[in-house]
């Protein structure tokens, strides 16, 4: 078959890697892609965001499956275009990815079924908010209601600072005028990947990220700057748990009010005495956990995706190799903040990459036949093993293996687990 992946970071590299290994895949093409993407994908300069664009594109490349990476495309819209238009798609419509798109709707859902998570409140004027925060006391969590990339959300420890957030995004600043504000819950984070198919669900991994930007967790926060599989905290047991509790009743609240669930939910959860509490949504794949659910998922990811899509996930099960992962991003120096472009990668060529070990590009360009660095998170190198440590070590050995002056990494991923 031929299959069309939106999106163009290391996620989508490691749904292609993926997916390309299986014998179902035909034609595989990506847009826009990356230099990565383009040794194992055709890359199509197209605007994943644009329904029109990429209806056009899928009619006239005769596709018959496409795959939402990111969620831009999904709030968009273009999954619905996709669907109504005859197209076998991966990735919730507009109104499900509502899951991910706000807060408030994600709260009122919990709240509907019963799903654990912090106590709440939304405000769409900043005195109210203001007040509401001088009388709950620090610390407190402030949020913009919608998608801010992950710079939406102040994790506050005086009424001070939050009182500041709820300025800015008063202020327009994320383009929003209304804040949720969440009791801070303290334990330990992990990442959680369901699939659904609006009624079945099924389970496709464990991990955690380290979202701020320096060793030992400290400095601004960025995408992600390494992620592990599985995680140690997410127990059979903790699965069964937050099964039962959370993902269950929610994807049944969401077909309940008609707009089913179908895609891989992102179950952002916060762990404490052996109780689970839901932090967030995603209705996508994280980046860069995905690279190390890909990396350990191999072919069999397409066939998953595939039974999803076609509301088959009842039957559907996941081959597990007792085996771990890890990825280490390398990113531009000066990021999360400003940093320069289209600086030389060189030594990818001489890397030998196989199904322990790979380098999935993120913000990658092909230029004149150089791979030239165009994003803020640019590389993330990937190793699986036996082991925790073993996958730890093949992943900074391919660091290592880089030849990017301009570049700098995080040398304490997996700290916690190992
Ligand atoms: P991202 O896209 O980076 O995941 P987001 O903007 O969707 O972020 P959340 O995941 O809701 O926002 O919050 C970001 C981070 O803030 C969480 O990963 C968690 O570390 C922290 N956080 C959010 N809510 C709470 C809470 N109620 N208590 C404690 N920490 C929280």
């Amino acid at each position: 078959m031929n299959i069309l992946i939106l999106g163009g970071g290391g996620r989508e590299h490691a749904l292609a890697w993926a997916i390309r290994q299986n014998p179902k895949c035909d034609r595989l093409f990506v847009a826009p892609g990356n230099a990565g993407i383009a040794a194992v994908a055709e890359c199509a300069r197209l605007n994943p965001n644009s329904r029109a664009e990429v209806l056009e594109f899928a009619q006239e490349n005769a596709v018959d499956f496409v795959i939402v990476g990111p969620e831009a495309p999904l709030a968009a819209g273009v999954s619905d275009a996709l669907r109504d238009a005859g197209f076998l798609t991966f990735g919730p419509s507009q109104a499900a990815a509502q899951l991910e798109a706000s807060k408030a709707f994600t709260k009122e859902i919990c709240d509907a079924c019963g799903a654990p998570t912090a106590a709440w409140a939304r405000f769409t004027d900043a005195a109210s908010a203001r007040d509401y925060v001088t009388r709950q006391g620090a610390p407190i969590v402030v949020k913009a209601d919608g998608l801010a990339a992950g710079k939406g959300v102040t994790v506050a420890d005086t009424v001070e600072q939050a009182h500041q957030a709820i300025e800015l995004i008063f202020d327009g600043e994320f383009g929003d005028t209304s804040v949720v504000i969440e009791e801070f819950m303290a334990g330990e984070e992990a990442s959680f990947f369901v699939l659904s198919d609006g009624t079945d669900c099924l389970p496709v991994g464990t991990a955690q990220d380290h979202k701020r930007v320096g060793d030992g967790d400290t400095g601004p926060n960025t995408g992600g700057m390494g992620a592990y599989s599985p995680a140690p905290i997410m127990t059979q047991a903790m699965q069964d748990q937050v099964m039962t509790r959370i993902v269950r009743p929610t994807i049944a609240e969401m077909a309940r009010r008609g707009t089913p669930f179908q895609g891989v939910l992102y179950v952002g959860l916060m762990i404490r005495d052996g109780q689970a509490r839901l932090v967030e949504y995603n209705v996508r794949f994280g980046d860069p956990e995905c690279q190390v659910l890909m990396i350990r998922l191999g072919a069999q990811a397409l066939d998953l995706l595939l039974a999803c899509a076609e509301s088959r996930l009842g039957d559907a099960q996941v081959t597990w190799a007792d085996d771990h992962a890890m990825t280490v991003v390398l990113a531009a120096d000066g990021y999360p903040g400003s940093y320069e472009k289209d600086t030389q990668i060189k030594g990818l060529n001489d890397i030998p990459e196989d199904s322990f070990n790979t380098v999935f590009h993120a913000g990658t360009d092909l230029k004149d036949g150089l791979t030239v660095a165009t994003g803020g998170r640019v590389l993330a190198c990937t190793g699986r093993g036996q082991t925790l440590q073993q996958a730890r070590d093949r992943a900074y050995a391919l660091v290592e293996a880089i030849d990017w002056p301009q570049g700098f990494y995080r040398r304490d991923i997996g700290w916690r687990a190992l």
